[in-house]
């Protein structure tokens, strides 16, 4: 504890409040130079008389213990400022992630046709014809896959009926029918079904 800080916060407590060293002392049951010598930092108010102190003073015991005033306004708005920035962070991250997806099965998609045409024109051979399709296949299920997996971890999904925001199931989000990134899905609020969209924050 910084006595010092304490004795300046007080005595400007004091002023502010109107009273001299003398009647407050009176208040308090104490003499004019004991309050003087908080304010000079050589001695902290005794325990006993802190609360009524505050009271004139009009500060709690923590303002008085720290030797300010707690500025409760600026500490909502430094949060608020946090939390927007964190939200701000989270969409951009997802947003990030979304295009990730786009990218991810437009390219598998693309790989696929580029692989059955080869298959078709390129090559004579059956067996060749067949694996070319066949791996083709296996990258575009795993390509959407990926792309599923992504789509389901980033952001959250919007009921049109509750605004509940939420995170499915991965099951869900597989067995959902779609038009573009809208899943027609069941709410885990309202419990009602509808195309819930999808959102980059909660
Ligand atoms: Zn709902």
């Amino acid at each position: 504890m910084d006595q010092e800080k304490i004795g300046a916060f007080i005595a400007a407590c004091r002023k502010e409040a109107g009273y001299t060293q003398a009647a407050l002392g009176e208040k308090l049951g104490i003499t004019d130079r004991a309050v003087s010598k908080w304010e000079t930092g050589k001695n902290m108010p005794d325990p006993s008389l802190m609360l009524e102190l505050c009271g004139l003073l009009h500060i709690n015991v923590n303002e008085l213990l720290t030797g300010a005033r707690m500025d409760m306004e600026r500490y909502q708005e430094q949060a608020e400022k946090h939390l927007l920035e964190l939200q701000r962070q989270e969409a951009e991250q997802n947003k990030k992630l979304l295009s990730l997806e786009t990218v991810i099965a437009a390219s598998a998609t693309v790989n696929y046709l580029v692989m059955i045409f080869a298959a078709v024109f390129a090559v004579e051979m059956l067996a060749w014809r067949l694996a070319l399709v066949l791996t083709g296949l296996a990258i575009l299920v795993a390509a959407i896959a990926y792309a599923l997996r992504i789509e389901h971890d980033a952001g959250y999904y919007e009921c049109p009926h509750c605004g509940a925001r939420y995170i499915p199931t991965m099951r869900a989000v597989v067995l959902a029918p779609h038009i573009g990134r809208s899943r027609s899905m069941k709410c885990p609020r309202c419990g009602q079904r509808g195309y819930h969209k999808k959102v980059l924050t909660k």
